[in-house]
């Protein structure tokens, strides 16, 4: 089986669409900002991929964008003609923040198909395969992957050094060229932003298996829908049966249809409804509390503000007092809320956690009714 960091992050997403798109290959709709990634990473390659430390002029690199430019995914000439205005204010201002410290790479666009030493467990071999756009030489004689991205948003920090693009990268460098890379590098061009990050050995050996074991979901046939962030921007929606009731909306018989209408306006109007309760429940206590009294009259209603003491016991001494009865048990309670936050965080180790987890039982299934309105016009990418 082989993998990239593009099935594998889609298979994580979402195994569903992992499923729709490589295994089914249905056809994806092509986009703008797809187009525009291709074409600045062509241009890149364009202006590093010399023999001798001579780049092409700027003027060169765009002519070469106009003539490598391709209409696909445009929706119109306008936005066509904005793209290419856009491409050629972002490749000019990156030759002119990168002219001067131009370096040959050490490697450019390297395609790469790496075989796992460990083996699925049906014994067929796992590999990983990708594309590095560039890889540099470091100052101290290291390597430094760089991968270019052409969208305007920055992630966090916390986010490059969690990237699994650069881990897999990362591994596959360590493979080809036995070394550890010392700097990982996210190069966002737009803004002209470098993100870098480092990764551990033990980073690596994570790295690995993660892949296995994503390749093992795959081969086991796990491909469940995960409804996610990018569902609107998905291009398999219609087959994808989470969202069948988008494309079959006259199924229902028109009084069940009324009903979820009224369902979603009556649930609309409590949200209202307990937001305004609170803000009058604020005036009240503020008139109450200026007049020193607990009443409020109009000509048709009073409201009267009760005292309502909540109290608390101080545990040790009850417990001394309710034990010798046999009482103590009766009156503790797990809170599984508090147990749920706990599991979250370090405070249990991770044997415990697994003690705690393995007598956990199911007490009840309730139902909860989700809603949302049904967008008429999906974002367009
Ligand atoms: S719409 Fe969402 S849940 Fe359905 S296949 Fe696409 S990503 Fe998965």
């Amino acid at each position: 089986m082989i993998l990239s960091y593009s099935s594998i992050s889609t298979y994580q997403n979402c195994p569903l669409s992992y499923k729709f798109a490589y295994l089914d290959r249905l056809p994806r709709k092509k986009s703008p900002y797809l187009s525009f990634g291709k074409i600045i990473h062509k241009a890149l390659y364009y202006f590093y991929n010399v023999p001798t430390p001579n780049p092409p002029s700027i003027e060169k690199i765009l002519s070469y964008i106009h003539e490598n430019w391709s209409p696909e995914g445009y929706l119109s000439k306008s936005e066509e003609s904005a793209y290419k205005e856009y491409a050629e204010q972002v490749l000019t201002n990156f030759y002119r923040v990168n002219i001067d410290t131009f370096s040959l790479p050490v490697a450019l666009e390297h395609r790469f198909k790496i075989p796992l030493n460990e083996r699925l467990p049906s014994g067929e071999p796992c590999i990983l395969s990708g594309i590095i756009d560039k890889v540099e030489k470091t100052p101290s004689g290291g390597l430094e992957i760089i991968d270019y991205k052409t969208g305007r948003k920055l992630p966090s920090q916390s986010h490059v050094d969690n990237d699994l693009q650069l881990s897999l990268y990362c591994f596959a460098v360590k493979e080809i060229w036995q070394i550890e890379p010392e700097k990982l590098t996210l190069y966002f061009v737009v803004p002209d932003i470098k993100m870098s990050t480092t990764r551990k050995a033990e980073g690596i050996i994570e790295t690995k298996n993660l892949i296995l074991n994503v390749a093992k979901n795959i081969k086991e046939g796990n491909f469940e829908p995960i409804e996610n962030a990018l569902c609107n921007w998905c291009d398999f929606q219609i087959h994808c049966p989470l969202f069948k009731y988008k494309f079959k909306k006259s199924v229902e018989p028109a009084e069940t249809k009324k009903i979820i209408d009224e369902y979603v306006e009556v649930k609309k109007r409590e949200k209202i409804t307990r937001e305004r309760i609170k803000e009058l429940q604020t005036l009240i206590h503020q008139h109450l509390d200026e007049n020193n009294c607990d009443r409020i009259y109009s000509e048709k209603n009073v409201v009267v503000r009760l005292e309502r003491p909540s109290f608390d016991y101080d545990t040790d001494r009850l417990k001394k007092i309710m034990e010798p009865l046999g009482l103590w048990e009766k009156i503790l309670k797990i809170d599984t809320n508090i147990l749920d936050n706990l599991l979250k965080d370090d405070l249990i180790d991770k044997k415990t956690k697994g003690l705690i987890g393995a007598i956990k039982k199911l007490k009840s299934v309730s139902y909860a009714l989700h809603t949302k309105e049904i967008d008429e016009h999906p974002v367009k990418h």
